[in-house]
């Protein structure tokens, strides 16, 4: 088997005028597809249930995107069967025939791109651009690890010892459990979903309960691809019954989940207790939350640190475990600086993500109410510069917001708030930026705007973040490019999207024959 190397998949940018009318046509197509019902997959069946999930449009939620079955205990139990059925045949195919399974599935989703982007922007306000990187990371990631999959196929290379025959090759570990959350509801979903299965595992896949249409569509190409029966079920449900009961399950061997930092102690709690008749100790991977940090020194290109800040603080209204929440400026250029980016976040348009603004809704009543809540504390901690309430309309708009004057250890400078919110710090030197920058309980990305080469040096030693990024904006990883995982309480640091993220899912045995 040759498959074209990998190569992340362009992200669309709707500029020619061919795009854009494949997009409003995508749009079109799929509003008329709102309303379906979804059913559960377990082992290839597709299962209704007399529960249900309602997804809405978040920039218009009285607007109903589909219904989706909402699988209990007795699904979990059943898909959890399933799973360990379809294993025993599934963990012996040659990993040419699984990658090529996979391949197909990458093609499909190729195909569909643009109805694929069209369903995130109704159904979590995604702009276009925004819901163009979300499909194309998760094409990426199906891609990559299909391929990556080819390299442990013959094994690790061991030394040769007289007298003796000795091999060491990997085999899957059995049934795992993949939780998703919200905020990349096709990528990570993907991605995580993938992994396992590309290197011979069955998994039980929950998505967050707000995006259950998109979601389902990966399901779709999945079945279509020719995936066998019970490989990877598909499991909507409730995170804290169905997920939490999944996660405890003594047959259940791993645990991939992204997800918050409160959710990701259970879960790592949950997993480490043995549960009776379990016989391994799970593996729980868990990438969590940030407070990311962006330091701007008084070297920096003024308007390219500016322009990063508010693409990294705003971009899908913030709601990106790496974006900029926290702006460390050094005090000779601070003003300067807030100039500009006061200037650019003043023209950012809000409004609903199918018109294709600067920024949609959040994604939720729920995220609506976390985030004003924080604006709130905000005003008792910072100076509010910019935003700072809800907007008009009938969705989930809240302008965004910058406080300025912001003490490191205040709360909207250390708790991760999800939203339109950036935190400015000012510091009077380069050192205090990078103890600031480090003085978070979090570590998932950060970045340094500077013209120094010592600093970036320094900061490229010292500033403790899984994803450092030097003179550009801190989100948009891409699959292959920039592995991705957190270090500290982000996360147990699993580098998706990297060389070695699918040895997680894998376990050596050695073989030793005397001759
Ligand atoms: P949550 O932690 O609230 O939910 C994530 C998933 O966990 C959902 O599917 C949820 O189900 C489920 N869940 C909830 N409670 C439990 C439980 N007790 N046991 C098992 N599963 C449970 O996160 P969000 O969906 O709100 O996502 C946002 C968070 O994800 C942010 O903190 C963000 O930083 C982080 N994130 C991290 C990334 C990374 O790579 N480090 C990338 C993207 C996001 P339900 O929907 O039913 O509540």
């Amino acid at each position: 088997m040759t498959p074209e190397p990998y190569r992340p998949e362009p992200i669309e940018t709707f500029q020619s005028p061919e795009a854009f009318e494949a997009m409003r046509k995508a749009l079109t197509e799929v509003r008329a597809q709102f309303g379906r019902h979804y059913p559960l997959i377990i082992g290839g069946e597709k299962v209704h249930t007399q529960a249900t999930i309602t997804s809405t449009n978040p920039s218009n939620p009285s607007e109903m995107i589909g219904v989706s079955a909402k699988a209990g205990i007795a699904e979990a139990d059943a898909a959890l069967d399933a799973a360990w059925r379809a294993f025993q045949s599934w963990k012996d195919w040659p990993q040419e025939h699984r990658s090529r399974v996979l391949l197909k599935a990458a093609q499909i989703m190729k195909r569909r791109q643009r109805e694929l982007e069209a369903w995130l922007v109704y159904e979590i306000g995604k702009n276009w651009v925004e819901a163009a990187a979300d499909v194309a990371e998760a094409i990426d990631f199906i891609r990559y690890y299909a391929i990556s999959a080819l390299k442990y196929k013959d094994g690790a290379p061991v030394v040769p010892y007289p007298g003796e025959d000795n091999e060491a090759f990997y085999i899957p570990l059995g049934v795992g459990v993949v939780i998703a959350p919200w905020n990349f509801p096709l990528a990570i979903l993907t991605g995580m979903t993938v992994a396992p299965i590309a290197v011979g595992n069955c998994v039980v896949s929950k998505p967050a309960e707000d995006t259950v249409v998109i979601a389902a569509k990966l399901f779709e190409i999945l079945e279509e691809a020719g995936l066998p029966a019970g490989v990877a079920n598909y499991l909507p449900g409730s995170g804290s019954e169905v997920g939490a009961y999944l996660v405890q399950h003594p047959r259940t061997r791993f645990v991939n989940f992204t997800g918050s930092l409160e959710v990701g102690l259970r879960i790592h709690e949950s997993a480490a207790r043995l549960s009776p008749g379990q016989v391994w100790l799970k593996r729980a991977f868990l990438e969590l939350g940030g407070k990311d940090g962006l330091i701007v020194d008084e070297t920096a290109d003024l308007a390219a640190a500016a322009q990063a800040t508010v693409q990294s603080a705003y971009g899908f209204q913030g709601q990106k475990c790496s974006a900029a929440s926290r702006l460390i400026v050094v005090d000779a250029v601070h003003d300067l600086l807030m100039e500009q980016i006061l200037h650019r976040t003043e023209g950012l348009i809000v409004g609903p993500a199918e018109e294709n603004p600067d920024m949609g809704p959040v994604a939720s009543a729920q995220q609506e109410k976390t985030v004003l809540s924080y604006i709130e504390i905000g005003q008792q901690e910072g100076r509010l510069a910019l935003g700072g309430r809800k907007l008009e309309g009938s969705g989930f708009f809240i302008a965004p917001t910058v406080f300025e004057r912001v003490s490191p250890d205040a709360r909207i400078a250390q708790e991760e708030i999800f939203g339109p919110v950036l935190s400015v710090i000012r510091v009077p030197d380069f050192d205090t930026a990078l103890e600031v920058a480090n003085g978070t309980r979090y570590g998932l990305t950060g970045g340094v705007f500077s013209r120094k080469r010592e600093r970036l040096e320094r900061a490229r030693r010292e500033f403790h973040v899984g994803n450092l990024y030097f003179n550009r904006k801190i989100t948009g990883a891409l699959v292959g490019v920039q592995p991705f995982g957190g270090f500290n309480l982000s996360g147990t640091d699993t580098k998706a999207g990297g060389p070695d993220y699918l040895l997680n899912f894998l376990q050596m045995k050695s073989v030793t024959e005397r001759f």
